[in-house]
């Protein structure tokens, strides 16, 4: 039975508001939960800290058991993806990152956002690539090309925040079988496209081995301060995030993601011990020392549509 999205916010039996956030709920409001669309029974999931890492994992809300969101409800998979579609197809003079087919299903355009990105980083990234002299330089073409360019982003980190909302592995195949991502020609699988941090080392070897071609979408939780670095050509504020470690044959390996920021002012917005959906590039550099256990990678993030929070 599908299980639908995890959820933070829901209405209390017997009251007016249709959504109460999750930060007002507790386990004592069991048996009085329901959906907020859909008025199917849900029920409140404790925070805790995942294994060894320590890693919080904030409180939700699920279905209760043997309950199903309407067919339309938006926290159902199919629900939730046609909204966003709808959302992101709503916009006027921008060519719609989301085909449907004939079966219903979406096509997501990769190549929008990367030929996008491209203009983003030619344009807006101070010292990257000084080309506003160049074309899209002022007025109205300059404010289209940042409005494709946050529909866009918003459309990727949304989609793939939908991804990271749902656990259940019929309702992850459904998704699947919804949403396909075409890059170049053909399709992606969403296993190269999407990563938790159970993924990390196979995202890692594949930036390290320089195999990455386009954004992809990375499930992160922020572990430490806002750190500076004045060296830094663009991306000066970084923030350190909960690890993956492997331990195979004594040998330990630990990967680190950090998520990297040319804003001061976006990067303020992130919260420690926060768990984001961001998307964008990633770089590594291969460990030289294989005595050394740590594999760094980064995240590069310029737009503040490339970050979704309430992923946990
Ligand atoms: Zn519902």
């Amino acid at each position: 039975m599908a299980k639908g999205l995890k959820m933070f916010s829901a209405k209390i039996k017997e009251t007016e508001e249709p959504a109460v956030n999750i930060s007002k709920l507790s386990k004592s409001h069991n048996g009085r939960l329901h959906c907020s669309h859909c008025n199917a029974d849900v029920e409140y999931v404790s925070g805790y800290l995942r294994d060894a890492s320590k890693k919080p994992v904030a409180a939700y809300l699920r279905l209760c058991k043997n309950e199903e969101h309407k067919s339309d409800c938006k926290n159902s998979v199919k629900g939730s993806i046609e909204q966003l579609v709808d959302e992101s197809n709503a916009i006027e003079d921008i060519p719609s990152i989301f085909e449907i087919q004939d079966d219903g299903s979406y096509v997501f355009r990769m190549n929008l956002l990367v030929e996008a990105q491209k203009i983003l980083k030619d344009t807006s990234i101070p010292g990257e690539n000084d080309n506003r002299e160049k074309g899209i330089s002022t007025g109205s073409d300059y404010a289209r090309t940042g409005n494709r360019i946050n529909s866009y982003f918003r459309s990727a980190s949304g989609i793939a925040k939908l991804r990271a909302l749902i656990e259940d592995s019929a309702d992850i195949e459904l998704f699947k079988s919804l949403i396909k991502i075409q890059y170049k020609n053909k399709y992606i699988k969403w296993n190269d496209f999407y990563y938790d941090e159970s993924r990390y080392d196979i995202l890692y070897r594949r930036a390290a081995k320089a195999k990455l071609h386009h954004p992809v979408a990375i499930n992160v939780t922020v572990k430490s301060d806002l750190g500076y670095y004045a060296g830094a050509k663009v991306f000066h504020w970084s923030y350190r995030c909960f690890t993956m470690r492997v331990d195979d044959d004594d040998k330990r390996q630990v990967f680190v993601p950090k998520i990297q920021f040319s804003d001061e002012k976006i990067a303020n917005q992130i919260t420690k011990l926060s768990t984001y959906l961001v998307v964008g590039d990633v770089w590594a550099n291969s460990q030289a020392d294989s005595s050394v256990p740590y594999r760094n990678f980064n995240i590069s993030i310029f737009n503040r549509c490339q970050i979704k929070h309430e992923v946990h």
